[in-house]
């Protein structure tokens, strides 16, 4: 059977996997920076043309972080990745190693705010013209995209306010034009990703989300066909440092082991929360692709098998009642990031969207009394229990 025909969860454990010659179970961590060579021919050969299992230096490739690049790959549906050390530098490098003065880019305005500071500040200041759209609006797509727009950028799930893109509509008006589209499908979750089904050439992923799942290890991984990987992408990638070092790699493979029972757990859970909160007296909106009443739940249903792990809500009574809330809890814990194995809590308000003017808040819906849940592996009665006596407090 060939790793093609395997289920996901199969290839999450043996996928990509490479032995040294003592056989070792586990994946073996190769901490080293470099290589050597047996003789100086040898050493020349190498640097003309490095075979598939043979290593220069860790910023260009390393046994360890090329295993989890080749898992990655092969369960996001593409030919090849690229490790990065961070989801951003994945983000940066995939627009960086595409783009060139004079281009036209297209994204989703409902982006993450370093997403957004790289397109508006780095690659506009290098005289590549940026248009925003809004992504659920298929129409707008159609008016932005032109024929010398080049790459269209986009996250499938926006955060925090969960706005689900109709991906197959934008690959397809992107495609006609000739335009590469770049999906960061963090929100998404490997595990649902549907980006390479609806035709995105390049899937980026910040693997410190769910992959990590346990709030250890920043990562990311640039996913794509395997010419534009292996050339752009890597050579951007490797010159510019953004390597992911081999232990983050190894504790990442560890963690792909058990990467689909955590998702589907969390979004279980997630999806029971959606539905006991939707009815309660004091919040005006609960917003979650797996509930009928999101405004693209149809579209997101027919992109992915889940609403995936995270929850959103507004609370009456705006930052008032939505600290009251947040301080009340006693499972979820107040943080910032999402997709970890403990329950979180954000405002985004007041911590990771504070510094966005107030009219962009407006536009994208962050207002004071929003509340984002990341839901983890806990118990959901336990979860939900705490929920409730929080809302009590508000
Ligand atoms: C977290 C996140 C990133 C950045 O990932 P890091 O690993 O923190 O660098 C980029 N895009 C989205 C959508 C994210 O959620």
């Amino acid at each position: 059977m060939t790793e093609k025909t395997r289920g996901k969860r199969t290839t999450l454990v043996h996928g990509g996997t490479r032995r040294s010659q003592y056989g070792e179970v586990s994946e073996a961590m190769f901490l080293t920076q470099g290589f050597v060579y047996d003789t100086a021919e040898a050493a020349e050969e190498r640097f003309v043309q490095a075979g598939p299992d043979e290593f220069i230096y860790a910023r260009y490739g390393n046994p360890t972080v090329r295993m989890f690049e080749d898992r990655m790959a092969a369960i996001t549906g593409y030919e090849d990745a690229f490790a990065t050390a961070s989801g951003m530098a994945a983000v940066n490098g995939a627009l960086m190693a595409l783009s060139k003065t004079g281009d036209h880019v297209v994204a989703s305005r409902a982006l993450f705010g370093s997403c957004l500071y790289v397109l508006e500040s780095v690659l506009a200041r290098f005289g590549v013209e940026i248009t925003l759209v809004d992504g659920t609006d298929n129409a707008a797509w159609d008016a932005a995209i032109r024929d010398d727009t080049t790459l269209v950028f986009l996250e499938a799930i926006s955060n925090p306010t969960l706005e689900v893109i109709d991906l197959r509509h934008v690959v397809e008006v992107s495609h006609k034009v000739g335009a590469k589209v770049i999906v960061d499908d963090a929100m998404a979750t490997p595990i649902y990703s549907y980006a390479a089904e609806c035709g995105a050439d390049i899937c980026v992923i910040s693997t410190t989300k769910h992959v990590d799942g346990q709030g250890r290890m920043l990562g990311g991984v640039v996913c794509g066909d395997r010419e534009t990987i292996r050339g752009p992408i890597e050579t951007y990638l490797k010159h510019t440092g953004a390597a992911l070092n081999p232990f983050s790699a190894w504790v990442h493979l560890k963690s792909l082991d058990t990467l689909d029972l955590r998702v589907r757990a969390q979004a279980g859970c997630a999806l029971q929360i959606a539905q006991a909160l939707e009815t309660h007296s004091k919040l005006a909106r609960v917003s979650y692709p797996g509930l009928a009443s999101h405004p693209q739940h149809e579209v997101a249903m027919s992109q992915a098998e889940s609403g995936g792990t995270v929850v959103a809500f507004e609370i009456d009574g705006g930052k008032e009642a939505c600290f009251r809330f947040l301080n009340a809890l006693e499972i979820f814990t107040i943080s910032n990031n999402f997709a970890d194995s403990k329950s979180i809590v954000t405002h985004p308000a007041t911590t990771t969207h504070q510094r966005l003017p107030q009219a962009q808040k407006d536009i994208l819906g962050i207002s004071m009394g929003l509340v984002r849940l990341s839901v983890g592996l806990e118990d959901p009665d336990d979860l939900l229990a705490d929920l409730m006596q929080a809302l009590e407090a508000v």
